[in-house]
């Protein structure tokens, strides 16, 4: 059961909040009590998950702003604005800005394998290293910084050489960046989803879908709500304990 007031005053940002994963964890961090600022490319959908967002006390205020997070100048205009808007840096950061460009290795063309590593880990470690930054000049004691990489970066999967590569190097960023930022008091920690019901999904033909959760132990697909519950975790102080790791949410795909 979620403790409604376990982020009360935390300010909180999250890349790819405008759709599915990115906008399950703007509500539920809301839901604790944490002001969020949603960041996403799609300036429409960005502003639809602002309007959702539950408030529980005055001074929990919301925000959208557009960001391309594969743009180092973005990225930083997008810390700008947070900081004259809330006079702080975020102290939770979650990086779920994410697209794929699925091909067979044989006929990926370069342009979409360099597109997917822009995106998936070059924006991760832009936004990771802005707002660490501004933690660390701020003199800030604590943060959680949350990257969402995907059980496919460990196992592989077909027509995915350029995502699961981003994926896989999204969880050797976080592990690094856990080790040199733990003595500022920031934790980095890596989600990986297994197969989650999103409008990335929805792109995958049904016939696929059915044979991969086939596989799936639990027997289904996992819903965004259910990653954003452990975002909550490590968001919060119930995680005070734990950095460098990747918690896989993927209903026991590929244990073992
Ligand atoms: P989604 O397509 O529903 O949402 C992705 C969001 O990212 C969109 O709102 C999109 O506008 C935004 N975005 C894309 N490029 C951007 C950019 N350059 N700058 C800013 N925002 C950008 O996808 P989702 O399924 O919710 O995925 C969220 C994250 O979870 C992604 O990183 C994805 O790789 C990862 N993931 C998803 C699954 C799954 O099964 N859905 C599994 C494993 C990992």
């Amino acid at each position: 059961m979620a403790a409604p007031t376990r982020l009360l005053s935390r300010l909180a940002v999250v890349s790819g909040g405008g759709s599915g994963i990115g906008r399950a964890v703007c509500q539920r961090l809301a839901s604790e009590g944490a002001s969020v600022v949603v960041a996403d490319r799609n300036e429409e959908s960005a502003s639809q998950t602002l309007e959702t967002l539950s408030r529980h006390s005055k001074g929990q205020e919301h925000m959208a702003v557009t960001v391309d997070v594969s743009s180092r100048e973005s990225v930083e205009k997008l810390v700008t604005i947070i900081q004259c808007q809330y006079f702080q840096p975020p102290s939770v950061c979650v990086s779920a800005a994410g697209i794929t460009q699925d091909e067979f290795l044989l006929k990926m063309e370069e342009e979409d394998f360099d597109k997917v590593i822009q995106v998936n880990l070059k924006g991760t470690f832009l936004l990771t290293q802005a707002v660490s930054k501004a933690l660390v000049a701020a003199g800030a004691s604590k943060g959680s910084i949350i990257t969402v990489g995907s059980i496919v970066g460990k196992v592989g999967n077909l027509g995915q050489a350029n995502y699961s590569a981003s994926k896989a190097g999204v969880e050797g960023l976080t592990r690094t960046a856990a080790k040199e930022l733990s003595r500022y008091g920031i934790r980095c920690n890596c989600i990986l989803p297994g197969f989650i019901t999103t409008p990335m999904t929805d792109k995958v033909p049904e016939k696929v879908i059915s044979k991969l959760t086939s596989m799936v132990p639990l027997g289904r697909m996992g819903e965004p709500a259910e990653v954003a519950d452990v975002c909550a975790f490590l968001a919060s102080d119930d995680s005070r304990y734990i950095t460098g790791v990747s918690i896989e949410v993927a209903g026991g795909l590929f244990i073992g």
